[in-house]
C-alpha cells in the first residue's frame, strides 16, 4: 500500500521536503498552509548562504545545501542560484573564535580564503572593509532570491504530484491509542498520514504543545530592505558583516539587500495560531541605522534610495544551544520536526528538506543530524529556557 506523508507549512522547509519525499517516489505528499506557500519567514529571507558554520553537522548539512542549491538551478524552472561567493567578515576581537574552525572546514571539504582588507578592496573595488577587518571568504557561497525560489519549488511539487492545500490550518496531530500519529485535523476533516512533517517554524511550539511537546526554542524579529536600482550595480559577493551589524548582498535588477539586527529588541512570543507576520514592526530608524553602518562598507550605498515597498519583516527561531532541531520526537512514532535555524533556514532548506523527507520515508539520511535531534534537550532545561524573557543579543548569535 502506498504510504503517505503530511507537511504542516509550506515554506522553505516543508516545500522541500515534499520535493524530496516526490522525487524519492515515497507516496502520497500533502502540504498544508494556513496561508499561501511562502507566507512565513521564506518569502522574507535574504537568501544568503555559506557553508562556513560551527558545527561538523552544520558543514556538511551546509555542503550539501550547496550542491543541492546549484542542480536545484537546473530542476526548477525559474530559479537560478547566485553563485557570488559569501564573505564572512571579522574583527580582531571576533576572529580568534572563527580560526578555532579553521581545522573543521579542511576536515570537511568546506573551502575557503582568508582576506585582508587590502585583498578584498583589490578583489572588490566597491567594497572598503576597514583597516584590519579579516575576510573568510566561501568560494561556494552565495544567495537565492525567495520571490523565485518558493514560487519555483511549489510548482515543482505540484508537477510531481504533490498536493498543495492553501488556506487551510492544521488544527491538531491525530494520534492512535499507542501515541503514534495517524494524521492531522482541519477544520476540515482528518488528514490521514503514516508520517507527519512538522515545519512550522514560529508557530512549531503552538501546535507541538496540544501534544504535549515543547522545545526550547525561542523567536525574534528581523527585517531587511532593499535600495532601488543602481546607476552602477555593485559587483560584491554575499557579506555577512557582523562588525558592521548585519549584511549586505547584491539583489535583482541592480539593487542592494540588506539586513540589520536590533540586539537590544526583547524576544516575539507567537502565542496565537491565527498569527500573521504583518502584524509584525520595526522601528524606522533603523534603516538610518543601516546607512550609516554601511555605507562606509559601500559607499555605492551613499547614492541609493530605498524601495520602501520592499520591506520586508519576519522572525527567527533560535534553539537553546543555537543549533537547528531536525528530527525525530521521541514518544510520537511517525512525527518529525525541523525548526531553529538561527537565521539560516532559507541556506539549509535543500539538506534539511531532502534529510527530514529520508527520515520520513524509513531511510538512511545523507548526512547524520544526529546532533540536531530534539532529543538532545532535557524537559527541565527546555521549560527553563521557555520561563526567560531573552533579548536578541541573549540568543546565541549564528548569521546565516
Ligand atoms: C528578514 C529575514 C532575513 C533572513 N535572511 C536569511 C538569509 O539570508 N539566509 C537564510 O538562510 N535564512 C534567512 N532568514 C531565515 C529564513 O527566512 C528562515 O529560517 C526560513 O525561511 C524558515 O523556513 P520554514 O519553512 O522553516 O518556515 P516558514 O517560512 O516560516 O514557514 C512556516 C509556515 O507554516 C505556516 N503555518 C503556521 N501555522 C500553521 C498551521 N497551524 N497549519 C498550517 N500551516 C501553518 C505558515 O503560514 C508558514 O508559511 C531570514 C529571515 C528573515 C525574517
Amino acid at each position: 500500500m502506498k504510504r503517505s506523508f503530511v507537511i504542516l507549512g509550506g515554506g522553505v522547509t516543508g516545500l522541500s521536503t515534499a520535493y524530496h519525499l516526490a522525487r524519492m517516489g515515497a507516496g502520497e505528499v500533502t502540504v498544508l498552509d494556513k496561508g499561501p506557500v511562502g507566507d512565513g519567514s521564506s518569502s522574507r529571507a535574504a537568501g544568503i548562504i555559506t557553508g562556513l558554520l560551527w558545527s561538523e553537522t552544520g558543514v556538511l548539512a551546509r555542503k550539501l545545501s550547496l550542491r543541492r542549491f546549484r542542480e536545484l538551478s537546473e530542476e526548477l524552472d525559474g530559479y537560478k542560484f547566485q553563485a557570488v561567493g559569501a564573505l564572512n567578515l571579522f574583527d580582531d576581537d571576533s576572529w580568534g573564535e572563527r580560526e578555532k574552525l579553521l581545522p573543521l572546514y579542511d576536515r570537511c571539504g568546506a573551502p575557503y580564503e582568508i582576506m585582508s582588507a587590502s585583498d578584498m578592496r583589490a578583489r572588490w573595488p566597491e567594497l572598503r572593509p576597514r583597516e584590519g577587518a579579516i575576510g573568510l571568504f566561501d568560494p561556494l557561497g552565495g544567495y537565492s532570491e525567495p520571490d523565485d525560489y518558493v514560487p519555483a519549488l511549489a510548482r515543482k511539487c505540484r508537477e510531481l504530484g504533490v498536493t498543495i492545500r492553501e488556506g487551510e490550518a492544521a488544527e491538531e496531530l491525530a494520534l492512535d491509542g499507542a501515541g503514534a500519529v495517524v494524521g492531522v485535523r482541519t477544520l476540515r476533516g482528518l488528514i490521514p498520514a503514516d508520517a507527519v512533517v512538522c515545519t512550522l517554524y514560529s508557530w512549531t511550539n503552538l501546535l507541538l504543545a496540544k501534544a504535549g511537546i515543547r522545545l526550547p526554542v525561542k523567536t525574534v524579529v528581523h527585517q531587511r530592505y532593499l535600495t532601488r536600482p543602481l546607476e552602477v550595480p555593485a559587483s560584491i559577493p554575499a557579506v555577512n558583516a557582523d562588525p558592521y551589524g548585519g549584511y549586505v548582498r547584491p539583489a535583482a535588477n541592480g539593487r542592494l539587500l540588506l539586513g540589520i539586527e536590533t540586539g537590544a529588541r526583547e524576544e516575539y512570543r507567537v502565542t496565537r495560531a491565527d498569527f500573521h507576520l504583518r502584524e509584525l514592526t520595526a522601528p524606522a530608524s533603523l534603516k538610518r541605522e543601516l546607512r550609516t553602518s554601511f555605507e562606509p562598507l559601500v559607499p555605492a550605498l551613499a547614492q541609493a534610495d530605498w524601495d520602501d515597498a520592499a520591506d520586508r519583516i519576519g522572525l527567527l527561531t533560535f534553539s537553546l544551544d543555537g543549533e537547528p532541531i531536525v528530527g525525530p520526537i521521541a514518544g510520537i512514532p511517525g512525527l518529525f520536526v525541523g525548526v531553529a535555524f538561527h537565521s539560516g533556514g532559507f541556506a539549509y532548506n535543500p539538506a534539511t528538506g531532502l534529510v527530514l523527507a529520508e527520515l520520513a520515508a524509513g531511510e538512511p539520511t545523507s548526512v547524520d543530524i544526529a546532533a540536531f535531534s530534539p532529543a538532545r534537550f532535557g524537559a527541565a532545561e527546555t521549560d527553563a529556557y521557555l520561563a526567560l524573557t531573552v533579548r536578541q543579543q541573549d540568543v546565541v548569535r549564528r548569521r546565516h
